[in-house]
């Protein structure tokens, strides 16, 4: 058996297998599981040093999560759904959900209201999907998420890529995926030879913690990324886990070592059952400050916050604009220095 498929099938996926790994309230984990699954392979697991670290946050069921101000589907993806799991709020660009199952079940995830439910993806899933996206020429990027789209086998993968490959007016083709942080172990030479044939191919993943970067991460970026594959890494701003500027730059520099370029950090989304995950907006903006300037720009992701209710993804940096009228614009570097630049050129009109 596949090292990954072992791992799949050891996963700790009930409160009393969690109970067993360990010191938690067996009663508590059973309430918590009732309304949201307990996932953690053993080797996410292994990365967990104690109770109450930032990998154990992210895994490991919290009462808090029964206490909840938030929302099932606080971004309304289902209202931007004209068929069950495409979301197509953007005019150029779709969100394609294949599958219900992920390596873990992270306890601040967007899609609670989906992951861990097999009745969120229908049997034809796939069909209509591809229905759906061949009918709409404007969609010339698809991005197939869930769940985790790799854990599907490698068969499955192949035809959902060749099915889109299929359709002519779609130029690029992504997948987001924590499979490469939480069960590197999949990312085999099989799986890449398949990914590799369906370019212009790419994949985001997702890195929350500069603990989750390891030999095992590193060298499953690596593959894919011999197989041509451009990584990104979209990061969930959680409090507890990264809502620290020292965290976050270690994670940034640490990701750009391993090949994977910054993309985005999410403020929370206003989710069911995450509330207790959810820091102020200043802590985003003082990430970006401390990230600017101090390292390469290749490394400094876009701090944004997807709008309630599907108002979509709207970017926020340190105003760095100290004045600007017709004349000058006064700019305040990462250092807090302020330089003034003209504001218009020399020669405004025709020459
Ligand atoms: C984030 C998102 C996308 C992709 O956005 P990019 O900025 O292109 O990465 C597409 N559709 C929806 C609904 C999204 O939330
Ligand atoms: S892997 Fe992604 S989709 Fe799955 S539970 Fe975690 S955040 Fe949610």
């Amino acid at each position: 058996m596949e090292e990954w498929k072992r791992l799949v099938r050891d996963t700790v996926n009930t409160p009393e297998k969690l109970a067993a790994a360990f010191d938690v309230d067996l009663e508590e984990m059973r309430r918590i599981h009732k309304e949201f699954p307990i996932r953690i392979n053993p080797y996410y697991l292994s990365l967990i040093e104690e109770p109450g670290d930032p990998i154990w946050k992210q895994v490991v069921p919290d009462p808090r999560e029964l206490v909840s101000t938030g929302v099932e589907d606080p971004l309304h993806e289902e209202d931007d759904s004209e068929v069950p799991n495409v979301t197509h709020r953007y005019p150029d660009r779709a969100l394609f959900y294949v599958n219900y199952m992920c390596p873990i079940y992270c306890r601040f995830c967007t899609r609670k209201r989906k992951v861990g439910d097999p009745h969120s993806i229908s049997e034809n899933n796939i069909e209509i999907g591809l229905a759906y996206i061949q009918a709409h020429p404007e969609i010339r990027d698809v991005i197939i998420s869930g769940g985790d789209p790799l854990m599907l086998t490698d068969k499955k993968i192949d035809m959902i890529l060749g099915g889109l490959r299929a359709i002519k007016h779609l130029e690029i083709i992504r997948i987001g995926s924590r499979v490469p942080v939480t069960l590197p172990q999949r990312i085999t030479p099989e799986l890449c030879a398949i990914l590799k044939r369906h370019h212009p191919f790419y994949i985001n993943t997702h890195f929350n913690h500069p603990r989750e970067i390891t030999p095992e991460t590193e060298k499953a970026c690596g593959m894919l990324a011999d197989a041509g594959i451009p990584l990104g890494n979209q990061t969930v701003l959680l409090k507890g886990v990264n809502d620290d500027p020292a965290v976050m730059v270690e994670l940034m520099k640490g990701l750009l070592r391993i090949r994977v370029k910054p993309y985005y950090i999410y403020q929370a989304d206003l989710v069911v059952g995450t509330d207790h995950f959810r820091t102020a907006i200043k802590t985003g903006l003082d990430i970006v400050a401390a990230l600017r300037g101090h390292i390469s720009g290749m490394g400094v992701p876009h701090y944004v916050v997807d709008a309630p209710g599907g108002g979509g993804k709207i970017a926020l940096i340190p105003d760095p604009v100290v004045s600007f009228d017709d004349d000058e614009i006064r700019l305040r570097n990462y250092e807090g220095n302020v330089y003034s630049y003209p504001s218009t050129p020399f020669f405004d009109e025709d020459w």
